[in-house]
């Protein structure tokens, strides 16, 4: 491994590397099958990420015809790998072993233990027979729809293919290793003007993002919108205020303390709500909603931008879908693709089909979503949330700080980099995008 990863540093070129032997092991980070009752009883704010996710070295599969092996230079955490981590609402080796029985090469993911991880960039390192348009060498990002291109379903909206899964979630072999096993349609070229670090925190959320907004198959933001954005220096909210900005659209950023709403202040959000500030009670009791609370919020928001917003952007889900259903604007729309709080969701209906408001349901995005995204990250329009870097050693004490949202942005994770700032090729456009705006997470981070 330290072999590949020398040569990779060093610039090797594409034959060089495909000509090295690959390993038989490597180093990542997973979850074992025999750890997944080790949380029982607990409640979920109990259970602590940093007891279950270990780091050691696992076996090399195979690699399959559609696939690539690639060196993961640096890589992120993302909600996911906390849901793995504590084994809830189940523990993932169910999705493991459902791939498991579908075919050979889906047989290698069934497992004692589960590589997790969604993102990643890094190194082509070698492909399988039927790759084309990918070469040993390519430096790439890596997005997570992991697709049977025998379906026929997955030929349209490949999200509504029937086996649709979520690599390093629902597959093994993740990004949180020093390699991963992606299918060749997962790769995107790596932006050029950021670091490894930089580029391994977009594709999740960014692509994420970009469907339930700007996709026809989301929101379908236009010019002008109002949206309501929840978590909006989170993973998905991050990348939401960028796009309602750069759509010509009024961002309603809510956050929770003062240094996020200077990172959305920096980012050009004007109007921001601190719902700690605010101190909203939607919920007056565990089944209780109260709309005065709701009436408060919208009262916030016309405070901020003089009216009702068009899209609400969800994924708190049971605290805060009420409120966002009653927020949305006369034929508005709540676009969802998450339930952090709980997925058991109560909003009155009466203001749902009485003013004629849409429920979108969203989840991550196809190719083509996934690179319109990555490409407005590799034009630098889109900037990466990276607000603080970990190792692959502690991949533990990362998710942890995303499980208790003591984090800002994305969390970076080196793998096989051996520090940061590696990976810059277009210091030209890095510079025109703006060092000061590609560290604006990182400068806030309280
Ligand atoms: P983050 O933790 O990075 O950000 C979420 C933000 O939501 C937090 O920063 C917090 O912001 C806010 N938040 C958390 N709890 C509440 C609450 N009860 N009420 C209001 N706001 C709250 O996570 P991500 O943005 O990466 O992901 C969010 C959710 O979306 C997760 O459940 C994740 O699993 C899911 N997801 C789904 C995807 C899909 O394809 N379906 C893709 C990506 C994520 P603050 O405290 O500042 O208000």
């Amino acid at each position: 491994m330290s072999e590949i990863i020398t040569a990779a540093i060093n610039g090797a070129s594409g034959e060089e590397l495909s000509n090295l032997p690959m390993p038989e092991s490597y180093k990542a980070a997973f979850v074992r099958r025999e750890d997944a009752g080790m949380f029982e009883g607990l409640e979920t704010e109990e259970k602590d990420p940093r007891l279950s996710l270990k780091i050691g070295d696992v076996a090399l599969p195979e690699l399959a015809p559609d696939e690539a092996y690639v060196l993961i230079m640096a890589s992120s955490i993302n909600f996911n790998t906390v849901w793995t981590s504590i084994f809830e609402p189940l523990p993932t080796f169910g999705f493991l072993d459902r791939l498991g029985k579908e075919s050979a090469w889906g047989k290698r993911h069934a497992l004692g233990y589960h590589i997790v991880g969604s993102d990643g960039s890094g190194i082509v390192l070698k492909t399988g027979s039927a790759v084309r348009s990918w070469h040993s060498g390519d430096k790439v990002t890596i997005h997570c729809n992991y697709v049977d291109d025998q379906d026929p379903a997955a030929h349209d909206d490949s999200m509504l293919a029937a086996n649709q899964r979520i690599w390093g979630f629902e597959t093994n072999f993740g990004g949180l290793a020093e390699i991963a096993v992606v299918k060749a349609n997962q790769l995107m070229p790596k932006p050029t003007h950021l670091t490894w670090e930089e580029s391994a925190v977009n594709a999740l959320c960014n692509s994420t993002s970009y469907r339930m907004l700007v996709s026809g198959n989301g929101a379908d933001m236009t010019q002008g919108d109002n949206v309501l954005v929840w978590g909006a220096t989170g993973g998905l909210g991050a990348f939401a205020v960028q796009y309602v900005l750069n759509g010509g659209g009024t961002p309603v950023g809510v956050v929770s303390s003062a240094s996020k709403v200077s990172i959305l202040n920096e980012l050009g959000v004007e109007a921001v709500i601190d719902r700690k500030e605010k101190a909203y009670r939607f919920w007056s009791d565990e089944h209780t909603q109260d709309e005065s609370e709701w009436r408060r919020l919208g009262k916030d928001i016309r405070g901020l931008i003089g009216e009702d917003v068009d899209i609400v952007f969800e994924h708190p889900g049971r605290q805060t879908m009420g409120a966002s259903v009653f927020a949305a604007k006369r034929g508005g729309t709540i676009v969802t693709c998450a339930a952090t709080s709980g997925y058991m969701i109560e909003y009155d209906n009466r203001h749902l089909w009485m003013k004629l408001k849409t429920i979108k349901g969203s989840h991550f995005a196809n190719y083509r979503e996934a690179w319109h995204a990555n490409q407005l990250i590799c034009e630098g329009k889109i900037l990466p949330p990276l607000s603080a870097v970990f190792a692959l050693d502690d991949v533990g004490d990362a998710t942890y700080q995303v499980h208790k949202n003591l984090h800002e942005g994305k969390i970076g994770v080196l793998c096989a980099a051996p520090s940061e700032g590696l990976g810059i090729d277009d210091q030209e456009l890095r510079e025109k995008v703006g060092e000061d705006r590609l560290t604006i997470f990182r400068r806030n981070d309280g």
